[in-house]
């Protein structure tokens, strides 16, 4: 099988696996104990957030660990007390926009923006034109799922700071593809292990000290009352050594762009009448997004599927669903288009034979 769906979610690195499995033969207390098994438990704990907050440059106290990046982006939205006026995109993932539906239902005015100029992202002067004295949040994604076109991030951030705005970003689609480095007014930004080639289950929530949020889990005093619950200290070691990970392979960006690359050149001669959506855009290195004319997109992934290649359609939600992706949608192309366009997300681990392989049953089964 030829895994090309990884934006989805990643497999295991090998390394995490062995870092997990030995802690599971361990026998931990609970963190929150005083007695020795609770506080080698807390060593392992502090341990793995020590190294994930020396990855992203930020101080222990900036981190919360969550289930993933669903409750990281929740939290940051719904623990919010007061918010009159939020500004986000139609592109984003339904994990923002769900939040902000009901943030709506509180009293908050909200708007989506959607890319101007048709297909892209969302830019400064979008933001700029949609703030008001009113807006206390901005939530945008840095790079979209289904396209991998990125956002300017930095120089929205600088706005967010001159305004005094809280700026929560969505960074799931970056880690791993592109070097993270957190600007000042970024006041929160979310990450996912499951899609970096660690255990599913937890993600993280860096947040700085302006963006004040009421927990959206209350239980004990756990990561300084902000989320109750005994720490998924497992998972959260798995996490950190896939943070570890990605700077054990520096090179692997430009690999994957490498590959991409390249696939996106042979089919191009191949077939010159498909189009890869934001080929000209800035983005991640390792997503193609790509409509084939006259084909159903969802017919022509379970023939892949049935060759050997797991592609995506749309966000990972809405596979298995009737819906054509929204994003594409938003970004001005039709439904049909957007029925007919398919994902394929590389990894680290995919390989040139791998993606040889694929541009051969994609010709077949497209000639067919
Ligand atoms: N944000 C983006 C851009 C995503 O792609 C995803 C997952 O598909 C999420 C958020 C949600 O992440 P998790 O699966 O960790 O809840």
């Amino acid at each position: 099988m030829i895994y090309l769906d990884n934006n989805a979610t990643t497999f295991l690195d090998n390394d995490v696996v062995i870092c997990m499995q030995q802690l599971m033969q361990k026998t931990l207390g609970n963190p929150s104990s005083i007695h020795h098994f609770g506080q080698e438990a807390k060593n392992v704990l502090y341990h793995s957030m020590k190294e994930v907050a020396d990855f992203f440059d930020v101080s222990v106290n900036e981190l919360l660990f969550t289930s993933g990046a669903t409750e990281s982006l929740n939290t940051a939205i719904l623990g919010l007390e007061k918010c009159p006026h939020i500004i986000t995109s139609a592109l984003e993932h339904s994990a923002v926009l769900l939040p902000i539906e009901a943030m709506k239902k509180r009293g908050a005015k909200v708007t989506e923006l959607v890319p101007k100029k048709g297909f892209g992202s969302i830019t400064l002067q979008q933001v700029q034109e949609a703030y008001c004295t009113e807006t206390k949040l901005i939530v945008l994604m840095s790079a979209n799922n289904e396209t991998g076109i990125e956002t300017e991030i930095a120089k929205i951030a600088l706005f967010a700071e001159e305004k005094e705005v809280l700026f929560l970003v969505d960074g799931v689609a970056l880690l791993g593809k592109e070097r993270i480095d957190i600007p000042a007014g970024v006041t929160a930004i979310c990450f996912s292990s499951h899609k970096i080639h660690g255990p599913m289950g937890v993600g993280l929530l860096i947040l700085r000290k302006k963006h004040k949020i009421s927990p959206l889990i209350y239980g004990g005093p756990q990561q300084n009352s902000r989320r109750g619950g005994t720490e998924n200290i497992i998972a959260i070691a798995g996490f950190a050594r896939a943070l570890k990970c990605l700077q054990k392979y520096p090179q692997a960006p430009d690999l994957m762009r490498f590959l991409r690359d390249g696939f996106e050149k042979k089919l191009l001669e191949l077939f010159p009448e498909i189009v890869v959506h934001g080929l000209h855009e800035k983005r991640v290195c390792n997503t193609s997004n790509i409509y084939f004319p006259d084909v159903d997109g969802e017919t022509f992934l379970m023939q892949l599927d049935l060759a050997g290649i797991a592609v995506g359609l749309g966000s990972a939600c809405s596979s298995g669903g009737l819906m054509p992706s929204k994003v594409l949608v938003h970004m001005g192309l039709s439904e049909k288009i957007a029925r007919s366009s398919l994902r394929f997300s590389l990894s680290r681990f995919t390989t040139a034979e791998e993606i040889d392989q694929t541009i051969e049953i994609v010709a077949r089964l497209l000639k067919r």
